[in-house]
Order: C-alpha cells, then sequence, then structure tokens
C-alpha cells in the first residue's frame, strides 16, 4: 500500500520494543495481544508518539510494578486498540481533564501535553480515543481508527 498505510499492530510491536526498557526496570509486566490486520491512513511517526505516551503514562502510573495490556483488533471497519494498566487509576473529577493541554498531575516530568496531542492526532484521521478509570485499580485507554478501504 502506500506510505502512509500503516498497520497499527506493527507500530505497537515497535513501540513495544522502544519502551522495553521502561518497561522491565519498572517491574511491569507486559502482554501483548495484537491481532489486527487492517491499516490506517495516518503517519507512522504520530502513531508512535500517541502508543509511546500511552505506554510511559501506564509506566508512571505503576511505580510499584503492575501489568500492561495491549491489544489491537478490527472490528466493523475499525482498528482497536486497548491499553490496560494496574497503576493508580484516575479520580472521576480528573478523568474528564486529562485531554486538556497542560492538563499533569505530575510534579516535575508532567508537559500534560502527551493526550492532547494524542487525541489531535486520532481525531485528525476520523479516529477516537477515551479512557476509563477506577481509582486504585487502574486505567485503560480506548482507540478507534478508521481502517484503509481495500480499493484505497
Ligand atoms: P503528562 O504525562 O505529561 O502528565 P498526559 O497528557 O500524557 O500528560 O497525561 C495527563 C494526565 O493524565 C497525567 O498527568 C495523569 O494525571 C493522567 N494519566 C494519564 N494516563 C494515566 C494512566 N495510565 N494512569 C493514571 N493516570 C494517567
Ligand atoms: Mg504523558
Amino acid at each position: 500500500g502506500a506510505d502512509n498505510h500503516i498497520d497499527p499492530t506493527e507500530v505497537a510491536r515497535d513501540c513495544l520494543v522502544l519502551t522495553h526498557h521502561q518497561i522491565e526496570i519498572a517491574e511491569i509486566s507486559c502482554e501483548a495481544n495484537l491481532n489486527s490486520r487492517e491499516k490506517v491512513h495516518m503517519s507512522r511517526t504520530e502513531l508512535q508518539q500517541v502508543f509511546v505516551n500511552l505506554i510511559l503514562n501506564a509506566v508512571q502510573a505503576m511505580p510499584e510494578g503492575g501489568d500492561l495490556r495491549i491489544e489491537s483488533y478490527d472490528e466493523a471497519g475499525e482498528v482497536v486498540l486497548n491499553f490496560e494498566d494496574t497503576g493508580t487509576g484516575i479520580a472521576p473529577d480528573i478523568l474528564s481533564r486529562i485531554f486538556d493541554p497542560f492538563f499533569t498531575t505530575k510534579q516535575a516530568q508532567g508537559t500534560g501535553l502527551g493526550l492532547s496531542i494524542s487525541r489531535q492526532i486520532v481525531s485528525r484521521v476520523g479516529g477516537q480515543i477515551s479512557a476509563t478509570s477506577t481509582l486504585g485499580k487502574g486505567s485503560s485507554f480506548h482507540i478507534r481508527l478508521p481502517a484503509v478501504k481495500k480499493s484505497e
């Protein structure tokens, strides 16, 4: 396919390689069930930016270790990706603000731009990103991207 017809499963694998060391030293066990096969029409670098931010957010939410689960699958013309962690979770009053530019709860290393930029990247290609969380239990981030049609 075209240069910008990319495979989200392949990009997710690349991102796990890039973040492997951080995952390892944080004593996080990572399970990937990457089963999507459809391609999406967007920049590989931008999708990497989205996935790396989600993985690093998850790592930072699990300072005492935990489980990270990443899955992808094809569903009704979309590629679906879920990033689930067993970290601190997000309080309900904060959950509605995490996609706002500059919103961060991190002392030093947080810019608060990761999720805001991620939402822009995903929205621009007609996709969606959302989060659900239970405080003290963990969070999951859910992405839907329109798949490239066979004729495109
Ligand atoms: P940053 O990582 O620079 O703080 P983000 O936009 O990536 O900015 O995230 C915004 C905020 O959302 C974080 O500061 C944190 O409070 C919350 N957050 C994001 N991902 C998670 C997660 N997996 N677990 C708990 N909180 C999270
Ligand atoms: Mg971040």
